[in-house]
């Protein structure tokens, strides 16, 4: 992006020009500058990077099951806002319940799932009731929780934590910050913490009257999730269209639709405005209910219901792995195996 020439280049070396220009890139992964982080650990900020981590984590299992069954695996889990409980929750189903189906030479508790965090609780934007909750559901489902703990160090085997303490890992998913990607800070726009884009209370970016930033690269009080990134599109649209007609434009008014969160089958918290916030089952459906409803068209929205539907009555009987790249002896080429039952 050239501002001053008000141009937008692309990959392909075509250059676009704007009269105004809605910012809308998203964030990418925050290391920290954590040492071995970025090598070592799986991101789950791109769908590319979250089917990387299944194959590995299958492909482990594979590998472990086939060659040294008594060794079992271990995940570390680095960071406790939505994204890290999330998976957490899911990986002690998988440990818990589909496990033993796939591989049922593993034994379960030989299935390590680790979660660290630096707060002394989990999911920071919400009350400490339903943080403590969230704790317990997880303690109780098997995960083993690390608070007031920070990684320092990232390795190919595992990660060390403040305390100099050595945590064996198989697979380390980085659910932990987040930052504007490198080439933002080439376009020339005042740029605060995480590298995110500053605004004005109307979204404007700040020195530039005929730029907006919306959604998680716009630098605001809002939490970065769905709702700002699609109220803020809307209001920037609405903004460009007063400037056009020469009408005032006015500031971001968001309207705060709540927080939720998922940690696992039947259970989650959710935080909405002018309602106590709630947990467990009730809060899982709130979730489940919405996520269906942002989805684009009908039929997708109803195939989802039966399907999710299906797979809550019978859950038991209908675990899925989807097993990716499984690593061969060198020389030989790996081979691609993809099984459902
Ligand atoms: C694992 C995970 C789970 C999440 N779960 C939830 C949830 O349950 N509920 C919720 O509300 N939020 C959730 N979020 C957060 C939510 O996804 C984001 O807040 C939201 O997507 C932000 O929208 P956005 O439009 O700002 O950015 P994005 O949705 O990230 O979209 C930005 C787009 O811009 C593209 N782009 C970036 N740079 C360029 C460039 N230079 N040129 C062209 N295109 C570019 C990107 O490829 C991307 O498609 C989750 C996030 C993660 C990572």
């Amino acid at each position: 992006v050239d501002p001053k020439a008000q141009t937008v280049g692309l990959e392909n070396g075509e250059t676009l020009r704007y009269d105004y220009l809605i910012l809308a890139t998203g964030v990418t992964t925050n290391y920290f500058g954590v040492p071995g982080a970025a090598e070592h650990s799986f991101a789950l900020y791109t769908r590319a990077e979250a089917l990387a981590m299944r194959d590995r984590l299958f492909a482990r299992l594979e590998e472990v099951a086939t060659n040294r069954p008594a060794a079992g695996i271990s995940v570390v889990i680095v960071g406790g806002g939505p994204t890290g409980v999330e998976m957490a929750g899911s990986l002690s189903e998988l440990r818990n319940v589909a496990q033993s189906v796939f591989y049922p030479e593993l034994d379960p508790d030989r299935t390590r799932i680790v979660l660290v965090e630096m707060a002394e609780h989990l999911l920071t934007p919400f009350i400490p009731r339903l943080r403590k909750y969230t704790a317990r559901t997880l303690a109780k489902r098997g995960v083993e929780l690390r608070l007031s703990t920070t990684v320092k160090e990232v390795r190919g085997d595992g990660v060390i934590v403040n305390d100099g303490e050595f945590i064996l890992a198989d697979l380390v998913i980085w659910a932990s910050g987040i930052k504007a990607a490198d080439v933002v800070s080439g376009w020339g726009f005042p740029q605060g913490k995480g590298g995110r884009i500053e605004v004005d209370d109307g979204l404007c970016v700040k020195g530039f009257d005929n730029v907006f930033a919306v959604g998680d690269i716009a630098l605001t009080p809002l939490p970065q999730v769905a709702q700002p990134a699609l109220q803020g599109g809307k209001h920037a649209g609405r903004q460009i269209a007063a400037l056009v007609s020469g009408e005032p434009t006015k500031p971001f008014n968001y309207w705060d639709k709540g927080i939720l969160a998922v940690i696992g089958r039947s259970s989650g918290v959710a935080q909405i405005k002018h309602v106590p916030g709630f947990a467990g089952l009730p809060a899982w459906l709130v979730w489940i209910f919405i996520h269906i409803v942002y989805l684009l068209d009908n039929r997708n929205r109803f195939s989802t219901l039966v399907n999710l539907s299906v797979r809550y009555i019978f859950w038991r009987r209908h675990p899925v792995a989807i097993v990716g790249e499984v690593p061969t002896p060198a020389g030989q080429a790996p081979t691609q195996s993809t099984s459902t039952s």
